[in-house]
């Protein structure tokens, strides 16, 4: 009978430091789902449950939206409506189990039409911008919300009418829709 040496898989529990092999009739088994001995499903994932820095920062900025679109309708209940933020949203995201990925996370953050990628600094950058026409990427003011004064005609004014919504505003509500699918469809994606 001849002997063979051998490369073998040991894989090693991250909660239960149990080392096991996973082999049949001289093959490798596929990476397994359960520990062999605690039966813990993510045995492999003793790192994942440390939040890296990175991490860290992308939760933060997604905490952040309820601020943020707080702040977008603080002027505006007739926004505030548009935009119909759902406050529990983030928080129901962010306690998924397992936890959002950095992709996840970076999908929600990224799919702003308006280029917020975060909550402070892009906020001040891109009020009252909307896209450039004919140039992806590039923005100007947004002058949807000036009128001729009824009164003055050579007067310029911003449009009075409580109803009214400007450009960049649709396109906060806008985004703001998008995030909320984003995170509504990987919530919906990790139901079993
Ligand atoms: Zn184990």
């Amino acid at each position: 009978m001849p002997i063979h040496n051998i490369k073998v898989k040991e894989y090693e529990c991250a909660h239960c430091a149990y080392r096991w092999i996973n082999r049949t009739n001289g093959k490798d088994g596929n990476i397994p789902l359960r520990c062999a001995s605690c039966k813990r499903k993510n045995w492999n994932h003793g790192q994942a449950n440390q939040i890296w820095p990175k991490e860290n920062g992308l939760r933060r900025r997604i905490n952040g939206f309820n601020t943020l679109y707080e702040n977008d309708s603080y002027y505006s209940a007739h926004l505030k409506y548009l935009i119909g933020w759902d406050k529990g949203l983030c928080e129901r995201f962010l306690n998924l189990e397992p936890r959002p990925t950095i992709q996840e996370m970076e999908e929600v953050i990224y799919s702003s039409p308006l280029q917020r990628y975060n909550n402070g600094s892009d906020f001040y950058r891109m009020q009252q911008k909307v896209p450039l026409e004919g140039k992806p990427g590039f923005f100007k003011k947004d002058l949807s919300g000036l009128i001729q004064d009824p009164k003055r005609l050579e007067k310029v004014i911003y449009n009075p009418d409580p109803n009214f919504i400007s450009d960049y505003q649709k396109l906060v509500a806008e985004e703001a829709h998008i995030r909320q699918a984003v995170m509504t469809n990987i919530i919906n994606s990790r139901a079993t």
